[in-house]
């Protein structure tokens, strides 16, 4: 199938596949599920989640998304999805909302404990708060270009989680970490692939959903 073809093909499915809203870059997860011709949901009240087949945790600031998660009344629904086993992918600060656990975090901040995953904010301390690099995810073919902007470091996966790629940490020789994870239906990265344009963690996401 031709890369039209298979656009169309998407387009025909009429997925319903939410961009959570409330803050952070819900303009380039947009961007790059439309560029697979899905026309998302963008999701910023509890009314717009009816229905939903998949969503999308943008990166941003995940302190800010709590707060904005408790005052727009989307939280219960979200946690809902979680147990309903909706596929869903979060990028960086989405990473750190799906975790089970979430240290120098704000006490109150959201865990929706989709996924078995200890991650510690801006973890990658102040020296290298952001940097790019190529990685090699598991199931892609080619490396995928990672843009990381005050990423959480993973602390410890449980057993279900399968780690899809490492990170070779800078300014630490030999010290890798996790940064592609996924359990069931949620994968979560801690850098940001709608940044470079890749849309190949989305396309994974809507495979998940054709699977269902
Ligand atoms: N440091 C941010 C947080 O705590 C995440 C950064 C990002 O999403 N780029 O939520």
């Amino acid at each position: 199938m031709s890369v039209a073809e298979e656009r169309a093909a998407l387009a025909s499915r009429r997925w319903r596949v939410g961009v959570l809203a409330l803050q952070g870059d819900v303009r380039e997860h947009v961007a790059v599920l439309g560029m697979l011709g899905v026309e998302p949901v963008v999701v910023r009240t509890p009314d717009d989640t009816g229905r939903l087949d998949a969503l999308v945790i943008p990166g941003g600031e995940s302190t800010t998304m709590s707060l904005l998660l408790r005052s727009s009344g989307l939280e219960p629904a979200v946690r809902q999805m979680v147990r309903d086993g909706l596929p869903m992918l979060g990028t960086c600060a989405g990473m750190i909302l799906l975790a089970k656990e979430v240290l120098d975090g704000r006490p109150d901040q959201i865990s929706f404990a989709a996924i078995d995953v200890v991650v510690r904010r801006n973890g990658f301390g102040r020296q290298v708060r952001s940097f790019e690099t190529d990685l090699d995810v598991k199931g892609l073919d080619e490396p995928m270009h990672a843009v990381f902007i005050r990423p959480p470091v993973v602390e410890s996966v449980g057993p279900g989680v399968d780690v899809l790629a490492e990170v070779d940490v800078p300014g630490s020789p030999g010290e890798r970490r996790p940064v592609v994870c996924r359990q069931g239906n949620v994968v979560v990265s801690s850098f940001h692939p709608e940044l470079s344009g890749d849309g190949r963690l989305h396309a994974e996401l809507l495979s998940r959903v054709e699977g269902d």
